[in-house]
């Protein structure tokens, strides 16, 4: 399947050269269309700590983040995790985006969830997001569809296993053990209903590392397009006995919150959520136990034991994380 002009063989050894003390360090960050940048800067030693990494610069004109005449934009490091593609101590490092005069670049939606989980810390707000997307041929047409066709109806692909009916299993094995190295938590993955489309699910993670997390994820799977990206939400108190009265409560309070969530929910929402097809309509706030058509669903096991988390159902698969785990902890502990 490779496209490389080269072959991987005669590449091999010098790959496998040894690179002294010195790491490479890719540093990712949020372009100014929501797409993933990253470039390399070789540091002397082992990095143990985030602040042994510096701040670094690119050129914002180039990725829609800043005028020519004004074009650099800082990097600052915010979290790291390990290279899956180069090994060893080599590492990726997500870095926030700053301009000139110290405001965040526009699309740095990190640096306002930051201050949002740093004010609800004791809460211990937990997420699992569930991104769904679909892989596509170089010409544009789903992974292993027929050519000009479609492939047969819904029904055999939902977890599904065997020729025909899952695609591009090695693919999909290779992203979950790519992020199991890196420490990006994954918790699961599912083949999804559509032939070509897959879900792999993130969390819990406590806080903004939700959103360091996901990113990362994304990074490693390369180009992805999508579908939904259900949101999980829990807080200490709703993990506790008795916690269903805190699930209640703030179910309460994103229904009154229903516009500035959807406004942050993603591009072209109104395209997925039509009522039909296991979504809430777009236009409407509703909630309730095992049910797939509601914008918020507490699962069927949360309601029996009577604690535990909720689900929002109503996120697209093209959310910055940041902005959706920000306003859930705005809507639910920072409003009355
Ligand atoms: P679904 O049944 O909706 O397909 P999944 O199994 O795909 O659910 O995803 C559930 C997600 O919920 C996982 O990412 C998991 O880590 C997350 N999760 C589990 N418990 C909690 C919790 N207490 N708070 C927040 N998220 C949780
Ligand atoms: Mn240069
Ligand atoms: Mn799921
Ligand atoms: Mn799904
Ligand atoms: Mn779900």
């Amino acid at each position: 399947m490779s496209t490389f002009p080269y072959r991987n063989d005669l590449l091999a050894p010098f790959l496998a050269l040894p690179q002294g003390d010195k790491v490479q360090a890719e540093y990712v960050w949020i372009d100014g269309d929501g797409g993933l940048r990253s470039k390399t800067t070789t540091v002397s030693k082992k990095v143990t700590d985030i602040g042994q990494l510096r701040t670094w610069d690119f050129d914002g004109s180039s990725t829609n983040q800043a005028p020519g005449h004004d074009s650099d934009v800082y990097l600052r490091p915010a979290a790291i995790f390990k290279d899956p593609f180069r090994g060893g101590d080599n590492i990726l490092v997500l870095a926030e985006t700053y301009n000139n005069d110290g405001t965040p670049n526009r699309t740095n939606y990190r640096h306002h969830a930051k201050k949002v989980m740093d004010q609800v810390k004791d809460q211990e707000p937990w997420f699992g997001l569930e991104q769904e997307y679909t892989l596509f041929d170089a010409d544009g047409t789903p992974f292993g569809w027929p050519k000009g066709g479609f492939p047969g109806p819904q029904g055999p692909y939902y977890c599904g296993a065997g020729t025909g009916k899952v695609f591009a299993r090695d693919l999909i094995e290779a992203h979950y053990r790519a992020c199991l190295y890196s420490g990006v938590n994954i918790s699961g993955i599912n083949a999804e209903v559509m032939p070509a489309q897959w879900e792999f699910q993130v969390g819990p993670c406590e806080g903004i590392s939700m959103g360091d997390h996901l990113w990362m994820a994304r990074y490693l799977l390369g180009d992805w397009n999508g579908a939904g990206c259900h949101t999980n939400y829990s807080t200490k108190s709703m993990r506790e006995p008795g916690g269903m009265k805190y699930i209640e409560a703030a179910i309460e309070k994103l229904s009154k919150r229903h516009d500035e969530h959807i406004a942050v929910y993603g591009e072209d929402n109104d395209l997925r959520l039509t009522g039909r097809h296991e979504t809430g309509h777009i236009g409407s706030f509703s909630s309730g136990v095992a049910n797939r058509g509601a914008s918020i669903r507490v699962p069927r096991h949360v309601a029996a034991q009577g604690y535990g988390y909720m689900e929002d159902r109503r996120p697209a698969s093209n959310i910055d994380p940041y902005r959706v785990t920000g306003i859930m902890v705005e809507t639910t502990l920072l409003t009355q």
